[in-house]
Order: C-alpha cells, then sequence, then structure tokens
C-alpha cells in the first residue's frame, strides 16, 4: 500500500482478495502496510485487479515457493521479539543451557553460569528427542517447572523443545520460545499448532533438509498466524564423520538473502565435540548469525545427554568473551534483558 494508505483503503483491499478465494495476511510497518494474498495464482490473477485501486502502490508476485517468510514480502532482517527481548536487526541472541534438564540442581548451576557469562536466553529440554528408546528422555513436566523456577531466578527467557501436540498446553504454560527440532522440523500438524500459538518459535533446520524445505516449513507456521520465527541453523548429515554433523555455514547467508526471519546457528550439535565449538561459533557469528545456541553443562562426564558437547559451565564466561569479540567485528550488540538496548542496524 502507499505510504498513509488508510485504514479503509487497506480494508477493501483485504476485502478484495477475500472475495477473490484468497488469504489476506495484512503487515503493518512503521510506515506502510503490505497485505500478502494467497491462495491459487491463477484464480487471483484472473479475478483481482488491484492496480489502480486507492490507496495500492503496487502489486508483486511472489515466485517463491513460500511467501509469508520470503524475503520478498517482508524486506529482510526482520527482528522477531520474544520475551522483550529482540532477536535479529542487529540483535544478537546467546541462548545457552543444558541439553535437557536432569534435576533441579544441574539446571540451575548452568542457568546461573550462562546469565553470568552474558547470555541472554536459557535452553533445557524436558522432553528430549532421543536415537535410543532406552536413553534418558527428559523429565517432561517436571522439567518444565525446573525451568520456570530457573527464569524466576535468571530472569532469562526460556526456550524449550516441544515434540508433540500432547505436550503443547503444559510447554506454552513455560515456554518464552518453542523449541522445534531438527527432527520434527516436517512434522507438519505440530508446525500448523504452533502456528495457531503466538509463542515465538525456533524452528531448527531438519539434518536432511534443504534450505528450501525448511523455509517451506516456516511457512507451514506463518501462514497459520505466528510469524515470530527464528531459524537455526545445527549441521546436516554428510559423509563426512569426523563431526557429528556437517554445520553448513552457507546456510546462514542463503536463509538470510531468502527469507525475512533471523537466523541462528547451534554449533553444539553441528560439532558434537566440546573443542571445536569455539571456531564453529565464530564462522556463524563472521557470517552474519543473528544469534547462537550453545549446551552448557556443571559437569558434561555425568551429562544424561549430550555430555561430548557440552561446554564447562565454569569456563563459559571465557568462551562468551571470545565469541563477543566477534559479535563486536560485526556491529551487533548482544544485551541481556537489565541493559537498556542501543542498536544501531
Ligand atoms: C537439542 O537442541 O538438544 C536438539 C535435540 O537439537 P536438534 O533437534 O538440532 O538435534
Ligand atoms: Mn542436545
Amino acid at each position: 500500500m502507499q505510504e498513509g494508505a488508510t485504514d479503509e483503503q487497506v480494508r477493501h483491499v483485504v476485502e478484495r482478495i477475500e472475495q477473490a478465494g484468497a488469504r489476506a495476511h495484512p503487515s503493518r510497518g512503521e510506515f506502510v502496510t503490505v497485505i500478502g494474498a494467497i491462495g491459487d495464482d491463477r484464480e487471483i490473477v484472473a479475478s483481482l485487479q488491484l492496480e489502480g485501486e486507492p490507496g495500492v502502490e503496487k502489486v508483486v508476485p511472489i515466485l517463491k515457493p513460500y511467501k509469508l517468510v520470503s524475503s520478498d514480502f517482508r524486506g529482510r532482517d526482520q527482528v522477531v521479539e520474544v520475551a522483550g527481548r529482540p532477536i535479529g536487526g542487529g540483535h544478537f541472541a546467546l541462548i545457552a543451557g543444558p541439553c535437557a534438564v536432569e534435576s533441579r540442581e544441574q539446571t540451575f548451576a548452568s542457568a546461573r553460569a550462562c546469565k553470568a557469562a552474558g547470555a541472554n536466553f536459557l535452553r533445557g529440554g524436558a522432553y528430549k528427542p532421543r536415537t535410543s528408546p532406552y536413553a534418558f528422555s527428559g523429565l517432561g513436566k517436571a522439567g518444565l517447572e525446573i525451568l520456570a523456577e530457573a527464569r524466576e531466578e535468571t530472569g532469562l527467557p526460556v526456550v524449550t523443545e516441544l515434540m508433540d501436540v500432547r505436550q503443547l498446553e503444559d510447554v506454552l504454560e513455560v515456554a518464552d520460545m518453542i523449541q522445534l527440532g531438527a527432527r520434527n522440523m516436517q512434522n507438519f500438524d505440530l508446525l500448523r499448532e504452533v502456528g495457531r500459538t503466538s509463542t515465538p518459535v525456533l524452528l531448527k533446520r531438519g539434518m536432511a533438509a534443504t534450505v528450501e524445505e525448511w523455509l517451506l516449513s516456516a511457512e507451514y507456521i506463518a501462514r497459520e498466524g505466528n510469524s515470530a520465527i527464528v531459524l537455526c541453523e545445527r549441521g546436516i548429515r554428510t559423509f563426512e564423520t569426523a563431526t557429528r554433523s556437517t554445520l553448513d555455514i552457507s546456510a546462514v547467508p542463503v536463509a538470510k538473502q531468502q527469507s525475512c526471519l533471523p537466523v541462528i546457528v547451534d554449533p553444539s550439535h553441528a560439532a558434537g565435540k566440546r573443542d571445536l565449538i569455539l571456531p564453529m561459533a565464530r564462522a556463524a557469528v563472521v557470517a552474519g548469525a543473528d544469534g547462537l545456541i550453545v549446551e552448557v553443562h556443571p559437569a558434561p562426564e555425568h551429562a544424561l545427554c549430550d555430555g561430548p558437547q557440552a561446554l564447562h559451565a565454569d569456563t563459559f564466561s571465557a568462551w562468551v568473551a571470545d565469541v563477543q569479540r566477534c559479535i563486536d567485528l560485526m556491529g551487533k550488540v548482544l544485551a541481556s534483558g537489565d541493559a537498556p538496548v542501543a542498536v544501531g542496524a
């Protein structure tokens, strides 16, 4: 729409789109409103003649298979707010914490170290997808309660995984951001269900998914109304066995070019080995990532899940200080919720 288009003009265009049998997705920016029309291309093109309508600036066909999350629709570098903290557009997210919530003591020890080191979000799984059915699969609801207490003490917003719609109600009570894991990237009903909530989503890339498939999964969420989505590259399966997965650094600039969404990187699951996480984190930041998610444990040798890749809680501050130099180099700001946020994009 033209700058200064009236509410009435926006409403009129929305009505026209809906009459044509398409769905209208208005997105109001500070100066301009963009209205997405999603439906069958031929049907819309045949019956919609919006050019020249009052208030309409231009009509742009979006040819990518994903629409609402494409950079053609909303532009690049959108900011996603999670519990009042911005991610993207120069605001860097450092999400840290244990792989799994194992106990109150373990979670609090990790959360305190993460907070002290300058992380601005707390991660921790109460529901864990495990390759072996005999492995520790999380504390469930009791784990969520521990996360809520850790947030209470540290002030860090909680990022936690949702594996199944049956857990949604409990997870929504605690999560500031819902993590959808690599194994569920194409669980389409789960994507739709999360899309009907207003809780921000961290969408991990499936380990055998192309960037396009990943963005189409984000589109499933956005299509239901929830566009507060942050993408997370976590490594893909290749022939290489030296690392747990192969971190696809190129996915960061590619996803940021193709979509409007912030992109963060998980070097922990990509590397699978503690001593590789720092160089991979540095590379991710310099490649333009809007954040990192890393695993931190007070005693990795006793961890019930992903111990070999967990950073030691007691040396995490030094780890963050190193990565901070890369964040500074990129002109981004890693702000704790306590400090006033002032960022020039
Ligand atoms: C995790 O974050 O602990 C996890 C299971 O990650 P992914 O889904 O990327 O394997
Ligand atoms: Mn893990």
